[in-house]
């Protein structure tokens, strides 16, 4: 039995969606991208959501629209997918990293008021794995310096903690519909704001800071546009919009199977030695990725063991502070994050989906059981070994 990594969930609902775009002249930006961005923000309780065509697009254009500036700093997580400090590095301005707390995982509130500097503009959390961070903390120290939040949610579109949903306590708040995310469009984002403002200058960003576009053209005739600002070219077009639709119906109900999912995980593997996982705080956790954590000195020679047995499993994510362009570029380096260094090299990422068989779990967590013990008696022995010469 092939045990997948992942598998998308995407079939009739969503072919007919895409039918109904293709019998109609608008193929790029038009009503259906409005339509999703009205239903979005129904689900999401914002009144502006702006399509684009990735997270890192609309956390460019997110930091751009909120006046981040070229040598501005922007306060993030070094645990995280590289995109988020990318996107930092495109607007001109500068990560600064603050460690994670080490039992979520997530940046941690409490050393974000130390590292702001004058030239601190935003902090840009990410809700790793999908549990929220501490919004009420970041929420607190960015009021009492005027900072703007800009939230990294392509982990977390249903996330909830402390009362506070994933977008409520900031001033944008970005998604990923990359392929392997609760909502996908295969590729795609978005950028959800009450902002009103921030909103319209968000849509001039996301292309080409033109003052009309295609589908404008098509329903008033040709009228001149004006180019107001440099801009981008992010556009979700109608075909992602269409496929994300459906999708939006499914949301919860999806993540009902993946907690379900993550609890069976958390039943079998409660007796593995060796194996422990970020803790899981009162709320809704948006169960994007499970991840175990295992001893450092052994987490290569498991995920290979895990690989030979035909587990497909991953590392999210190594600290990027390993990572040779943001070393060089911003002077970071590894031993600078004990925390999130530690973490990522104590890291497996489990096959973990929506659709994914129960039974998928339990066969990879007992399998997870006797890769660990085997890697643990080579290591016995090869102690032993070098002891007795
Ligand atoms: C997937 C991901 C992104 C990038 O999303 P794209 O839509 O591929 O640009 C950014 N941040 C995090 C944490 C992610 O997991």
């Amino acid at each position: 039995m092939a045990i997948d990594f992942y598998r998308h969930d995407l079939g009739k609902a969503e072919l007919d969606a895409i039918a109904r775009v293709l019998a109609g002249p608008i193929l790029t930006t038009g009503e259906t991208v409005a339509e999703f961005e009205r239903r979005f923000g129904e689900y999401l309780g914002r009144r502006h959501v702006v399509g684009a065509t990735s997270c890192t697009g609309a956390l460019h254009i997110a930091l751009l629209a909120l006046g981040v500036e070229p040598g501005d700093e922007v306060i993030t997580t070094p645990l995280t997918f590289l995109a988020t400090s990318a996107a930092i590095a495109q607007a001109g301005a500068v990560p600064v990293y603050v460690d994670v707390e080490p039992d979520t995982g997530n940046i941690d509130a409490t050393g974000v008021a130390a590292a702001i500097t004058p030239r601190t503009r935003a902090i840009m959390p990410v809700h790793l794995y999908g549990q929220l961070c501490d919004m009420r903390a970041l929420r607190a120290v960015a009021d009492s310096r005027g900072l703007a939040i800009i939230e990294d949610a392509a982990h977390c579109v249903e996330g909830e903690r402390d009362g506070v949903r994933v977008g409520d306590l900031s001033e944008a708040c970005c998604f990923s519909f990359y392929a392997t995310k609760a909502l996908t469009s295969g590729e795609g984002g978005a950028v959800a704001t009450d902002d009103e403002e921030l909103a319209a200058k968000l849509r001039l960003l996301r292309l080409h800071g033109m003052t009309k576009t295609a589908a404008d053209r098509a329903v008033e005739g040709f009228k001149a546009y004006d180019m107001v600002t440099l801009g981008w070219k992010y556009n979700m077009d109608n075909v992602q919009a269409a496929m994300l639709l459906p999708q939006l119906e499914r949301l919860d109900q999806k993540l009902a199977l993946r907690e379900l999912l993550a609890r069976r995980y958390y039943e079998k593997l409660s007796d593995v030695p060796g194996v422990q996982w970020p803790a899981v705080l009162p709320g809704r956790h948006g169960r994007h990725l499970f991840t175990v954590w295992v001893d450092p000195t052994v987490r290569d020679a498991v995920l290979a063991g895990m690989r030979a047995a035909g587990i497909p499993v991953v590392v999210n994510y190594r600290a990027l502070s390993f990572l040779s362009y943001l070393r060089e570029t911003f002077g970071i380096r590894p031993g600078q994050f004990p925390i999130a260094e530690r973490i990522g090299e104590s890291t497996i990422s489990l096959p973990f989906y929506a659709g994914m068989p129960q039974e998928h779990a339990d066969l990879v967590a007992a399998a997870l059981r006797e890769v660990l013990t085997a890697v643990r008696s080579r290591r016995t022995e090869s102690a032993a070994f070098s002891r007795d010469r």
